[in-house]
């Protein structure tokens, strides 16, 4: 993975933790930063320039940002998916990490300020993918987000590949509830809290129904149009 940015000491970041930043160690993937300062022009080695039409905040120049690229091996700009994180690009979802989960080779454009020249994007062949509708300060956290979501689907990385199977999002579905020890937990006030029955009871052909039907009663409630989705795509 190569990621371009205005801050390269923010990497690896979140990604250096847990089991991703075990999958770091061991080499199943790879973080190179490129310092988008480095590419800047004049004595100042400046990177963003005011907007033309006005307007607040300054913009990543296109210049700067070619020069950046250019400065990473022919060969891998050539193979690899380049992406350019903006609050404006396609949302980010489980579907789309699970494609860019099996590519080798990522480019990551991490914005600032306003954003960056769109003539860079276009000519330079960026994608432009949002993490959510929201707005962040900068793209860096918002690549580390897109990461951890490819590299936990790896092949190897996670201790329980079998858990990517139910969880949230991979049947249209958010996931079912899920409970530990203690069975009845007391809490501070007193109160006691026990465990839905049917979890303890061994049956494991009623905990599968129970599960879905949990998960189809919180998809409906939380997020009616994921479930809309799953029935249209049966129908
Ligand atoms: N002016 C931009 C707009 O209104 O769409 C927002 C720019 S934002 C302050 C600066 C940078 O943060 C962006 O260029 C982008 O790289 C990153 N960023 C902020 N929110 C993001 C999001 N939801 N998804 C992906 N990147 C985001």
């Amino acid at each position: 993975m190569k990621i371009l940015t205005a801050y390269p000491e923010m990497f690896p970041g979140s990604l250096e933790h847990s089991v991703i930043g075990k999958a770091l160690k061991e080499n199943i993937f790879k973080i190179d930063t490129i310092n988008l300062h480095e590419f800047g022009i004049d004595d100042r080695m400046s990177i963003d320039d005011e907007p033309f039409g006005g307007g607040p905040g300054m913009v990543l120049r296109p210049d700067v940002v070619e020069k950046a690229l250019k400065s990473i091996p022919e060969q891998h700009n050539i193979e690899s998916k380049k992406i350019y994180l903006t609050p404006s690009g396609t949302i980010l979802n489980q579907e789309k990490l699970r494609n860019l989960s099996k590519l080798e080779k990522i480019t990551i454009l991490c914005g600032r300020f306003e954003g960056v020249d769109q003539r860079a994007i276009d000519v330079l062949g960026f994608e432009e993918v949002s993490i959510g509708d929201y707005v962040l300060a900068g793209g860096e956290i918002a690549a580390q987000v897109l990461l951890e979501g490819c590299i936990r689907l790896i092949p190897g990385v996670l201790g329980h590949p079998e858990s990517l199977l139910e969880e949230s999002f991979s049947n249209n579905l958010l996931e079912y509830p899920h409970y530990t020890r203690p069975q009845v937990w007391v809490d501070s006030l007193g109160n006691k809290h026990d465990v839905p029955e049917v979890l303890t009871s061994g049956h494991h052909s009623n905990i599968k129904k129970w599960r879905l039907n949990k998960s189809i009663e919180k998809t409906k409630n939380i997020r009616p149009d994921m479930y809309i989705n799953k029935e249209q795509k049966q129908d």
